[in-house]
């Protein structure tokens, strides 16, 4: 199988980069190195069967040359992060809108399959107990960069839903939930990495708001290879697929827990949004997915748990010294 990874340089795309070349695929990454590192593909880079281009999404002729010749390709190319959105809104729309676009046309010419990576921010305010597929988007201002950036996400989702009833393009959806795990950079605003690297460098944890606000995280190793298996299914296409953790937790909870854990001395310290978030930010309550519709299509099933992605993530910023009282490893299911 020949597959194409946009943005297969950043977190999640690398982890997919290594997963499709143990199963004997052959692997191209496009990425513009933006927010992705080469550093991420070390383990890869000289594989006899991977290949990495640098470029961007926005130039056609750049996607059209590595989409050619694809048997399937993983759209995960996108801005995202709470800093990069509000700090560069325009940057971020056209990535992602036109971006996405330009995608979907080079898939159809090359008449590949396509998965799109979609993200759970679509859904909004939308905080019921268990958002499936179908619920409701409760989106706030367009003026406010987080709701531009659901709106953006959902127009992708749109754009392809559409090239798949008008050109018939396989084309499915995953709606990722708060994906953590080794190489996610806190720099762009995700609360795990962030948490961990202040715990483990004695500074207080910085809790937003009041730290009631809910998410469910989940490992990117029980991530990558749903999305794969989901990519193999052809009743999948013109499909969305929610995927995420099935632990519900507060922020605040969280960074007790990451200070319990790592048997860190530091503090926790309540921040409130007006000083966390530049304007045009707003946080959102809860967002709990409902996963039985990849369940039932692939088996999903994530089984790591919360204590086992911060293990890993510290395990990464801090490797173990000889002597340490945890000798912490970090692990990946390729399945
Ligand atoms: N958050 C926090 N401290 C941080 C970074 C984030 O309390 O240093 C909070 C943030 O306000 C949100 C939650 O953690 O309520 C998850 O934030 P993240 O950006 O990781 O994901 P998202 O908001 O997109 O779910």
């Amino acid at each position: 199988m020949k597959t194409t990874i946009t943005g297969g340089a950043g977190f999640i795309g690398s982890h997919l980069v290594e997963h499709l070349l143990a199963a004997g695929d052959e692997v191209t990454v496009l990425d513009n190195l933006s927010t992705g590192r080469l550093e991420n593909l070390r383990s890869v880079i000289g594989h006899r069967k991977f290949h990495f281009v640098e470029g961007d999404i926005l130039d056609k002729s750049a996607v059209d040359k590595v989409v050619s010749g694809s048997d399937r390709v993983f759209h995960l190319a996108a801005a995202v992060g709470v800093n990069l959105i509000v700090e560069h809104p325009l940057e971020s729309l056209r990535t992602n809108i036109h971006g996405t676009e330009v995608v979907l046309d080079s898939v159809l010419e090359a008449g590949a399959s396509l998965l799109l990576a979609s993200t759970s921010e679509i859904y909004g305010k939308n905080a019921s107990d268990s958002l499936s597929e179908e619920a409701d988007r409760i989106l706030g201002s367009a003026l406010k960069s987080r709701w531009t950036y659901a709106a953006a996400k959902g127009i992708d989702e749109a754009f392809a839903h559409a090239y798949w009833r008008e050109f018939g393009l396989r084309v499915a959806i995953v709606r990722l939930f708060n994906t953590v795990g080794p190489r996610q950079t806190g720099r762009y605003g995700m609360v795990v990495p962030r948490l961990v690297k202040q715990a483990l460098t004695g500074q207080p944890l910085t809790v937003y708001g009041d730290g009631k606000q809910t998410r469910c995280f989940s490992y990117v190793g029980d991530i990558v290879p749903a999305i794969t298996r989901i990519s193999a299914e052809s009743s999948a296409y013109g499909n969305a697929y929610n995927l995420g953790g099935s632990y519900e937790i507060s922020i605040l909870t969280l960074a007790e827990r990451i200070v319990e854990l790592l048997g860190s001395k530091s503090d926790i310290s309540l921040v409130p949004y007006e000083q966390a978030y530049a304007e045009g930010y707003e946080d959102m309550r809860r967002r709990v997915p409902d996963n039985s519709k990849a369940r039932q299509l692939v088996g999903f099933d994530p089984k790591t748990t919360l204590d086992e992605i911060i293990k890993n993530v510290a395990a990464e910023q801090r490797p173990p010294k000889t002597g340490d009282p945890v000798q912490w490893k970090v692990t990946m299911a390729i399945n």
